[in-house]
């Protein structure tokens, strides 16, 4: 089996952000469930429209159609040597139903403080157009694109603390679980975004 790698941690821990250097070192595609959910929502699919209230509300999305979603998408050309998930699994089913499709050899563990969460998630903006992730405080787009930034509907205050509670509730005993494999790898995610990168391109060269 293929070797994947999981980026883990709480919502707005720089998953997202630090997937592109993961990417360019390791050559593995980036797996987001969050922009899968996404593309289907605003495609008007009916996964993406049942998907919707939970995204919105700050819930998980039912573990069934998180892995119908991961298992369809396991099958294409580019995954056959192992990818980089980001934002999944997020529960132990996951996990678990993961373990039968792909081998997992590495989960990079990005630690951030809740009190520094909500600063992140609510300050984010995304650019439509290529993806790229900023921060109204901490990574100001260049001018020329800042008028075509977006607000993620659930960058809420109020969504945020509904997503800390499913994390701390239902994802973050992954982290046990996974270091009882032996494969778990933890960073300080609340350093600058360099100093993040530099654990993270550590930990994947050792
Ligand atoms: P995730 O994918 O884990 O939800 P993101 O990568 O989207 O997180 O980051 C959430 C927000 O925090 C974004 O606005 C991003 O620019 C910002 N951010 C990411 N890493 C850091 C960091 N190390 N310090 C400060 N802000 C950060
Ligand atoms: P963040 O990293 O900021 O929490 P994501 O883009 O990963 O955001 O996820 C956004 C939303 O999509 C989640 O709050 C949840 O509703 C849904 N989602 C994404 N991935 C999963 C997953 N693996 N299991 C259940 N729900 C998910």
């Amino acid at each position: 089996m293929s070797q994947s790698i999981v980026l883990f941690g709480p919502p707005g821990a720089g998953k997202g952000t630090q997937a592109e250097a993961i990417v360019a070192a390791t050559g593995k595609p980036q797996v987001s469930t969050g922009d899968m959910l996404r593309a289907a929502l605003a495609a008007g699919t009916r996964l993406g429209i049942e998907a919707k209230k939970y995204m919105e509300a700050g819930e998980l999305v039912p573990d069934n159609v998180i892995v119908g979603l991961i298992e369809e998408r396991m099958t294409q050309s580019d995954a056959m040597d192992g990818v980089l998930f980001d934002g999944f699994p997020r529960t132990i089913p996951q996990a678990e139903a993961l373990a039968e499709i792909a081998e997992v050899s590495l989960v990079i563990s990005i630690e951030v403080p809740d009190d520094a969460i909500v600063e992140r998630i609510v300050g984010r903006r995304m650019d439509p157009d290529t993806g790229d992730i900023y921060h109204i405080t901490f990574k100001p787009a260049p001018s020329e694109i800042a008028g075509r930034l977006i607000q993620r509907k659930d960058d809420n205050e109020e969504a945020v603390r509904t997503r800390l509670s499913a994390y701390h509730n239902q994802t973050s005993p992954l982290a046990k679980w996974y270091s009882q494999k032996g494969v778990l790898a933890t960073v300080n995610g609340n350093q600058a975004m360099s100093d993040v990168a530099a654990e993270i391109a550590e930990v994947i060269t050792s």
